[in-house]
């Protein structure tokens, strides 16, 4: 009795400590044992796969009850407006992000020590221009949500939702009437539930981020983080300038007059997952359970905008391309002019847009950038070692991103509550406190 009695006084005292600092020491613990430990953690890789998998089994419906539900009070025109600010934020904070990137580069000069190794450049080349546009309609929308196709279920959600609002407001039939209702209805029922299941297998990332981190300390090695720990030091000092200056400063600071602490407390869990499974669209239920349990912010607005960031917005991802731009040309003894580099802000942007929120997308991108700035594609191949670990630093900046720019759409068209959550420092949407209803 009294050993049960204490068996369950400490998984509570457990579950009392709020689950991102249980991550957090899973993080830097699981990163420790890999580098100790080396080869043999590698075997952990499944127990790391599975929370992946848990999280991106959540994506789709997520994203379809969400956005479902934020569209019932929408107008198109009022939709217009909300897509029109999220897209020119989005564009513009993603240019700053590669100005960033070559500024601090440019002071700190990754690659002028080190000398490039041949290897074979990554083969898979980015999908052309009209592809990219095209693949926003689906041929077939249970296609485009069976394949995880954030893009085209987005696009056929949205006209579901409008033509769905138009037949409620136009039908002589009630049951018709009422239908439209039940769908909605069953879209919130369904989000509700989903971001309880977040919840639920963030409990299970306490093991799932260690094995991760081992997994990849254990395969990277020490070797690789030696060689290439100035490029580290670059991107993780221009990520950090970004997220302070433009995420925290700019738009949050001033543009929403709100406090950057309250920010960062709310999007805390988005901010670990996306540094442990570096991967936007992966992360993308823990940074809408965000918007909504810690920011409260309406789904009118994130469930659009967080499921378009995931996918388009990548302000670190962009940075990357005028960081690895810059060690490529140290590299190669050459240097890059300020035309070049002005160059590189607009490819570098194209690449981050067309860049897939997945794993290592960002380093596929580098090719675009390299081949047009005519710097060799050996490069890739050079850091493809050590991007398990810079892809985490650019997850990580790109959903800092997505959750800025939604906060301040939100707060141009009244769909935030400043008086709950997180902004007023009311951290019980998150587990470790009391889950909250909304
Ligand atoms: N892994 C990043 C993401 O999912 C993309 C990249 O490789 O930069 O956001």
């Amino acid at each position: 009795m009294s050993t049960s009695n204490s068996v369950l006084g400490a998984w509570n005292r457990y579950r009392s400590i709020p689950i991102v600092y249980r991550i957090g020491a899973s993080f830097a613990l699981g990163s420790i044992v890999g580098l100790i430990v080396g080869d043999p953690a590698t075997a952990l890789q499944p127990l790391g796969d599975l929370f992946v998998r848990l999280l991106s089994m959540i994506v789709v419906p997520i994203v379809i009850f969400t956005l479902l539900m934020g569209i019932r009070g929408l107008t198109p025109s009022k939709l217009g407006k909300i897509g029109g600010e999220v897209v020119g934020l989005y564009l513009l904070t993603s240019a700053a992000a590669v100005f960033f990137g070559l500024a601090v580069a440019n002071l700190i000069a990754p690659g002028t020590r080190l000398t490039l190794e041949d290897g074979d450049p990554e083969t898979q080349s980015p999908p052309p221009l009209e592809e990219v546009f095209l693949g926003i309609v689906p041929e077939n929308p249970i296609g485009a949500m069976a394949n995880t196709e954030i893009l085209p279920t987005i696009f056929f959600v949205i006209v579901f939702g409008l033509a769905l609002a138009m037949v409620a407001e136009t039908t002589d039939s009630e049951r018709v009437a009422a239908g439209v209702e039940t769908i909605f209805d069953i879209a919130e029922a369904g989000a509700e539930a989903m971001f309880k299941i977040v919840w639920g297998v963030m409990e299970y990332g306490v093991i799932g981020v260690f094995a991760l981190m081992a997994a990849v300390f254990a395969a990277a090695g020490v070797d690789a983080v030696t060689t290439f720990a100035v490029l580290i030091a670059t991107l993780l000092l221009a990520v950090a300038l970004h997220i302070l200056v433009v995420h925290l400063g700019a738009i949050i600071l001033v543009l929403v007059g709100q406090s950057p602490a309250g920010f960062l407390a709310g999007a805390k869990e988005a901010l670990v997952t996306a540094l442990s499974i570096r991967s936007s669209s992966g992360t993308l239920p823990v940074t809408m359970a965000n918007a909504d349990d810690n920011f409260h912010i309406d789904e009118s607005v994130y469930g659009f905008s967080l499921p378009l960031g995931a996918t388009i917005n990548m302000d670190g991802t962009a940075l990357y391309q005028g960081v690895a731009a810059i060690f490529a040309a140290n590299l190669a003894g050459a240097s890059l002019t300020i035309g070049e580099q002005v160059t590189v802000v607009a490819i570098a942007v194209l690449a981050s847009i067309g860049a897939a929120g997945v794993p290592g997308a960002g380093l596929i991108m580098l090719t675009l950038v390299l081949t047009q700035l005519g710097l060799p594609l050996s490069v890739v191949a050079f850091v493809a070692g050590v991007d398990p670990i810079l892809d985490r630093l650019r997850t990580m900046t790109n959903i800092s991103g997505d959750l800025a720019v939604t906060t301040l759409v939100a707060k141009w068209n009244g769909a935030v509550d400043f008086e709950r959550g997180s902004w007023v420092g009311d951290h019980s949407g998150a587990p470790g406190g009391v889950p909250g209803d909304d």
